[in-house]
């Protein structure tokens, strides 16, 4: 069916992980597509979407406040407004009921039909939500990427590990793969159009398995970095119960894949990593990242902390803090919990107080700042390989970018050197980025 959009400016606002924003970026390629222009704001526009994230409650909350916002635009102007993601598959029609100016509902299944969707004149609301096992297939020509050298390349999506705490399974639904050819194709499409950097994503891409062919993770790895043109190649979120020695080899092995690794860890105690479901201990957490680090001196690890799980006592935080110092991870993204809908967890008590979450988490940030710091100062004098993405915010004149560890650096260079690698002097730091000049 011809879908006929033209005219239209939509904006589309972007909550949550990378997943979100690849899936933002397949929504913007196809509302293009179909005659749809970028509006700059919400103001400006006659289709605003809101791509949403449910992982925590503090997301949903945003999100909410958001949509409030919006409110006053439904009267002025004969607007669409549109949810997508997580809360959307989520929630689905309770988020009328709560947001009347909501029109319509879609959830990450069904975004190859929203042109669609969208194009047809209605009346009342529509709710499109629904889950499946078929991957739909958005290739690169439909895709409107933000960057001209760095893409992301889905190739699965999905959960089927159930973690106590997470709402991901219920948002993002069962595992779903994609085939490793299509994988294939879009990378070595990519290539040809001068990208140099792929972030290979999914919920738990060491899950990843070709429905036809069988083909695993490790087996999809190394063939990606057989592309040519592809200088680096990252990928996101590896499970720490399943990442293989094998994966480490090939990293080990192949310059083109960036010695960077994020490995939830979500908490340093056994008990409760047990509680989590996560399927694994503190000490094969601590011997798979000695594994990395073993083959690899020089990788950067990240990780992802929860504090304040139902039962955490002070030992098990002690436990978790523990690790962070005998792992010197180069990142942490660090939450208190929050109760999640349809979650094992939330139907056991939410016993740690808010106060001690929050003194926890204060004293976990500190902890890694200085480990951070330290490690940061190690840089300096070094050189490193960036991939520059653009001037710094923060200052004018200046670039920044991310370095092999993705760590930002933010440096000097007499020339543009947007979307180009340059090679920048590390000549101070602080906790969270590296600042230096480039050598050009
Ligand atoms: N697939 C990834 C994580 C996805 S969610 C993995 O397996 O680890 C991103 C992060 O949000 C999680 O790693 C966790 O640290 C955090 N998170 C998820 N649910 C949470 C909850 N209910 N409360 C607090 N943090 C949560
Ligand atoms: Fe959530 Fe666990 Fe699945 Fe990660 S592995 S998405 S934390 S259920």
């Amino acid at each position: 069916m011809p879908v006929n959009l033209e005219g239209c400016r939509f904006f589309i606002k972007t909550f949550g992980c990378q997943m979100n924003e690849n899936d933002s970026e397949h929504v913007a390629g196809l509302l293009i597509r179909a005659g749809a222009g970028k509006a700059p704001s919400p103001e400006e526009s006659d289709i605003i979407l809101v791509n949403t994230c449910a992982v925590r409650k503090k997301s949903e909350e945003k999100i909410d406040s958001f949509l409030g916002r919006l409110s006053p635009l439904k009267k002025d102007r004969d607007r669409v407004i549109g949810v997508l993601g997580c809360v959307a598959q989520l929630r689905r029609g309770e988020l009328f009921k709560k947001r009347p100016e909501i029109d319509i509902i879609v959830g990450p299944d069904h975004y190859h039909e929203l042109a669609s969707l969208l194009s047809q004149k209605r009346e009342g609301k529509l709710l499109k939500t629904s889950w499946n096992r078929v991957w739909h297939e958005i290739g690169s020509a439909e895709t409107f990427r933000k960057s001209r050298v760095s893409a992301y390349v889905p190739i699965m999506e999905g959960c089927d590990n159930f973690c106590a705490y997470c709402v991901v399974p219920f948002s993002r639904g069962r595992e779903k793969c994609r085939p490793a050819a299509k994988v294939l194709a879009e990378v070595q499409d990519l290539a040809g159009n001068g990208y140099k950097e792929v972030q290979l994503l999914g919920q738990n891409v060491t899950s990843y398995r070709d429905q036809e062919t069988g083909e695993d993770f490790a087996g999809l790895l190394r063939k990606v970095s057989g592309v040519e043109g592809i200088e680096w190649i990252r990928f996101i979120t590896s499970h720490p119960k399943d990442i293989s020695p094998e994966i480490a080899r090939i990293m080990a092995d192949r310059p083109n894949i960036c010695r960077q690794l994020h490995l939830p860890l979500q908490s340093g105690s056994t008990a409760v990593l047990e509680r989590m479901n996560r399927g694994y201990s503190r000490e094969d957490y601590l011997e798979k990242a000695a594994l990395f680090k073993g083959l690899m001196p020089d990788i950067a690890l990240s990780t992802d902390v929860i504090v304040g799980f139902p039962g955490e006592t002070e030992a098990d935080f002690e436990e978790t803090l523990s690790v962070l110092k005998k792992v010197e991870f180069a990142n942490i993204f660090s939450f208190r919990y929050s109760p999640r809908p349809r979650t094992a967890a939330a139907r056991i008590a939410d016993d740690v107080p808010l106060g001690i979450k929050r003194k926890r988490l204060i004293i976990l940030q500190e902890v890694q700042k200085e480990i951070q710091l330290a490690r940061n100062r190690t840089f300096i004098g070094k050189t490193f390989q960036v991939l520059c993405s653009g001037e710094s915010q923060k200052d004018a004149g200046r670039y920044s970018g991310r370095s092999e560890g993705f760590q930002v650096v933010n440096f000097g260079s007499p020339r543009d050197v947007r979307d180009r690698f340059v090679d920048v002097l590390i000549t101070g730091c602080g906790p969270y980025s590296l600042h230096g000049k480039a050598l050009l």
